[in-house]
């Protein structure tokens, strides 16, 4: 019979999984903002910071240059509601190995 804190990371397990979003709306990376000289001359940007600010996915890769994908405007709120969902899953997914760890150390199926 598993005892009783075995029953109740098993209830944490359930619960954790019940709060994982939407796993086909996840993005890794972050957003940066751009401003650019457009080069144009009399353009008033060339006193200023340029125009913008024009957002870009940044995915990092190990051992690689950040990949840069432009974000139109109008995909911008979604892009940061997916990096959500991932900073929040990565958080889930941690919690839920805690638990398999802490599992196996008291020699239940993780
Ligand atoms: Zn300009």
């Amino acid at each position: 019979m598993p005892d009783k804190l075995t029953n109740s990371l098993r209830r944490r397990q359930r619960a954790l999984i019940r709060t994982l979003p939407d796993l086909t709306a996840v993005l890794r990376g972050s957003l940066i903002e751009r401003y650019k000289r457009c080069g144009k001359p009399g353009c008033r940007c060339a006193q200023g910071r340029g125009h913008g600010p024009k957002y870009y996915l940044s995915v990092s890769k190990p051992g690689q240059r950040p990949e840069m994908d432009y974000v139109p405007q109008k995909f911008l709120e979604k892009v940061q509601e997916h990096l959500d969902n991932f900073r929040k899953t990565k958080l889930i997914l941690e919690e839920l190995c805690e638990i398999n760890r802490e599992l196996l150390r008291r020699r239940e199926k993780p």
